[in-house]
């Protein structure tokens, strides 16, 4: 069997900041990194930008701002950024907090989905150049705790520290290795909205602050802001028993003029936290999502603002020409009527959100915006931690996403090396 001193399972941002700082801390010791595809799947490959202030990416239950600086500042002496410029935040400013709303000003990057997969390879480059043994294309299965040993669908693996690191997509199986683990976690808290598709000169406000970030009354958001080149996507996500729903996303290529299309897409999510006796956040999300499947035909659903505020649903022929001027970027969404798929109370709020958004930069309510359904995001796993580092077990550590200590590539990158600081007081 191959034996390493530290296994880390997962090549995103969380994976990636424990294994610099490991090589860098202890030069000599023996690393594997694993990941189930060839290049990391989560925001570093889509649209990738970064946001580098507290307390966007960083939950408070695990960061004081404090500690939350003190690990920026580490991912920005790595990874270098060049902040994007901000201007007139003032004005947005005043005007949200006019309607009891607010907007943070937060430093930003935006590389791009191109950009990101660039970087990606180069850090997995940089990773390889320092000895550091790489496993592309291998998913961890399984662990045996007691034995010290993972496996794989190749092999079995032994370590003496393990770090997990699956992200959200890694959601499921992360809950599964809580179980055979023995970690107890609690999963009561899911983000729930829609995702906004316009023109951007119905949301000029991004060619001042690129991902806006606002909040609003009853834990509404804004989240994830791509344009010029900017498109939704859709993730696939599978329950238990093997049924398909999708969750809607967003990503933008690099700037570059030739082939903008002009689009701009953000979601607006609302925060839902559970209390006795339903228990779960991801068996609530995952029913919206597979409602919302059976409602689409097996798609996400899509609805114009216009159709919308007339209370009626959006159909094929309300996404071509006239009126209606411009084509959604992702196609293989259902026209329908959102409000029939959302409950009553998220969708109130989310569009109480939408009228002080269009107050604030106003046109975003335009009869040609689409709205998408759903956006889901299933970080809501809380394992208990033993510590402040992430550990779960004598040996095994967690970060991430998927683990609920980040909610973002910067704020994962410093879980990453909070965890990688863990192991190495251990080593
Ligand atoms: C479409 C999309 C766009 C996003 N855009 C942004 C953005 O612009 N900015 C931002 O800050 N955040 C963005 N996010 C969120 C972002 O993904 C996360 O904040 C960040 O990537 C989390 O890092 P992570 O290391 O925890 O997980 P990830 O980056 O998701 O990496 C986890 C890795 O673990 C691997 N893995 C999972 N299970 C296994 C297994 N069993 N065995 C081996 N490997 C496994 C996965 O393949 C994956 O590569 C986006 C997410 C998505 C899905």
């Amino acid at each position: 069997m191959d034996q390493y001193d530290v296994v880390i399972v997962g090549s995103g941002p969380a994976g990636m900041g424990a294994a610099f700082t490991l090589r860098e801390k202890k030069p000599g010791i023996k690393i594997l990194m694993l990941d189930r595809e060839k290049v990391s799947t989560g925001g570093m490959r889509n649209d990738c930008k970064m946001n580098f202030t507290y307390p966007i990416g960083f939950p408070v239950e695990y960061w004081t701002e404090e500690a939350a600086e003190h690990y920026l500042k580490q991912v920005i002496d790595f990874l270098k950024p060049t902040f994007l410029e901000k201007n007139n935040i003032d004005i947005y400013q005043k005007r949200a907090e006019r309607l009891g709303c607010s907007l943070l000003e937060i430093k930003q990057t935006h590389l791009g989905t191109d950009g990101g997969l660039k970087l990606i390879k180069e850090l997995l480059a940089r990773l390889s150049e320092l000895g550091i043994d790489l496993a592309l294309g291998e998913a961890m299965e399984t662990v045996n705790a007691e034995k010290q040993f993972i496996v794989t669908e190749k092999r079995e693996i032994g370590y003496k520290r393990l770090l997990i690191a699956p992200g959200r997509k890694g959601f499921q199986f992360l809950q599964d290795m809580m179980r055979i683990l023995d970690v107890p976690f609690i999963d009561n808290i899911v983000d729930i909205g829609v995702r906004i598709e316009t023109r951007i000169e119905h949301y000029p406000i991004v060619r001042d602050y690129y991902d806006p970030k606002f909040y609003f009354p009853e834990k509404v958001r804004t989240f994830c802001t791509n344009s010029g080149n900017a498109h939704v996507v859709r993730e696939r996500y599978a329950t238990n028993r093997g049924d398909q729903w999708y969750s809607v996303n967003g990503h933008a290529f690099a700037p570059d003029n030739k082939h903008d299309n002009g689009l701009v897409n953000f979601a607006l999510l609302k925060t839902v936290r559970f209390t006795a006796p339903l228990a779960s956040g991801q068996a609530f999300a995952e029913n919206l999502g597979l409602q919302a499947a059976l409602m689409g035909g097996g798609h996400p659903l899509m609805q114009r603002v216009g159709d919308f505020r007339l209370g009626s649903r959006s159909k094929e022929a309300s996404f071509s020409g006239d009126l209606y001027d411009f084509e959604p970027s992702l196609r293989t969404c259902c026209p329908g009527d959102i409000s029939l798929a959302i409950p009553a109370k998220i969708l109130r709020a989310i569009w109480k959100a939408m009228k002080n958004l269009d107050t604030i930069v106003p046109g975003v309510l335009h009869p040609s915006t689409i709205m998408y359904y759903p956006e889901i995001k299933l970080y809501a796993n809380k394992p208990a931690y033993q510590d402040e580092r992430f550990r779960v077990k004598e040996d095994i550590w967690f970060a991430g996403d998927g683990a609920g200590t980040s909610r973002g590539i910067t704020g994962a990158w410093a879980s990453g090396i909070r965890s990688a600081e863990g192991i190495l007081d251990t080593l």
